[in-house]
């Protein structure tokens, strides 16, 4: 574990607000909220864009530009229909098995802001008969009962078609080093990214550092496509939160990625194939520090580097991750430790990010 004195303390503090907060796809404003209250006072300027990405700017006047990304939104549901005796039809916010929904608690935003709280129905098996329905549920059966009895009520707790909706996730510490909450994908990345603006604050970088806070990644990275555009970085790297292999019932053809195992580096996903010169630089910076790390499986998944390495004339852009366990589901397990690595390593990239750069420009193919 290498935070540094109250590191920890502060870790902990943003996890638990930013776990805590409402930020379904779309609909991110509690979460920018924290994020621009906590970081406004650290960074030289701080902007929202018209989408509602934040952009934290770090020595705005440097010519060279290394832009770090992580997503503020998260999975959810959407109200797809209101019947008549007040129960809602829902469909997916983003890719999640709709049968990880089935009794779960729920909030839903309403048209003023206001939270309501409401459960996933299920249909007892007293009344489903002997007969197993052993059928995946789909996102069709799914409907959310807020305790209404007509439509006209749930009129009247400002929901309707297009609210947006989320399981409910209590933030725990479960013991020194693991915590468990909602959205660690990606508020854990987000976290990363806050607490290293506070350490690149306390010395001097030679260029410009743009921390960015990214709408919509889980409906296909729509607030990357302007972040890049906006900054035209000469390096990127997006700070994800990835899922781990290490859990009963995932075999070893899966990957070999375990939390507490350091971070996640990916070589390619199903959005990007990372400059190979620029993944040895991330692991040679790893390997000098001896901070532990660990390969993402190949093609599984797809992050903010899609955007961004597609944007202007092309960017070179890396991705870092912390592992956590059950991603896109209500809730995820992480460990501080693994923080506190990816944290060390992005500060060792950021040190020698001119110097990757030069050699990612100067050398053969990439
Ligand atoms: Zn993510």
């Amino acid at each position: 574990m290498s935070f540094r004195e109250g590191e920890r303390d502060e870790a902990l503090s943003i996890l638990q607000e930013l776990s805590s907060a409402f930020g379904v796809s779309g609909f991110e404003e509690d979460v920018r909220g924290a994020i621009v209250r906590r970081v406004e006072p650290i960074v030289d300027e701080l902007i929202t864009d018209p989408l509602g990405n934040v952009h934290g700017v770090m020595n705005p006047q440097g010519d060279f530009t290394v832009l770090l990304v992580a997503h503020m939104d998260e999975i959810g549901f959407m109200v797809t229909s209101i019947d008549e005796k007040g129960f809602l039809g829902v469909g997916p916010i983003g890719s999640w098995d709709p049968a990880l929904a089935l009794g779960k608690s729920v909030i839903i935003r309403g048209w003023d802001g206001n939270l309501e709280l409401g459960l996933v129905g299920t249909i007892p098996p007293h009344i489903k008969g002997q007969e197993k329905d052993s059928r995946a549920p789909q996102w069709k059966e799914v409907f959310v009962d807020i305790g209404a009895s007509s439509r006209k009520e749930v009129e009247g707790r400002r929901i309707r078609v297009g609210s947006p909706g989320l399981v409910m996730g209590h933030f725990s510490l479960f013991k020194e080093d693991v915590v468990a909450g909602k959205a660690l994908d990606d508020r854990a990345g987000c976290t990363a990214l806050m607490m290293l603006l506070r350490r690149i604050r306390g010395k001097r970088v030679g260029f410009r550092v743009v921390v960015a806070f990214s709408v919509a990644e889980e409906l296909g990275a729509r607030g990357a496509k302007v972040i890049a555009s906006r900054w035209k970085p000469h390096l990127a790297l997006i700070v994800e939160g990835t899922s781990c292999t290490d859990t009963p019932g995932v075999t070893q053809y899966h990957g070999d990625v375990r939390c507490g195992g350091g971070p996640v580096i990916t070589v390619a996903d199903k959005s990007i194939v990372v400059p190979h010169l620029l993944v040895e630089a991330i692991l040679m910076a790893a390997k000098t520090r001896g901070i532990p790390f660990q390969i993402k499986p190949p093609f599984v998944g797809s992050t903010d580097a899609g955007a961004i390495h597609l944007s202007g004339e092309g960017v070179p852009t890396g991705v870092l991750a912390i592992p956590c366990r059950y991603i896109h589901s209500p809730k995820a397990l992480m460990r501080l430790e693994d923080l506190a690595n990816a944290l060390d390593l992005l500060e060792a990239i950021l040190d020698e990010a001119p110097a990757i750069h030069r050699r990612l420009i100067g050398g053969s193919p990439i």
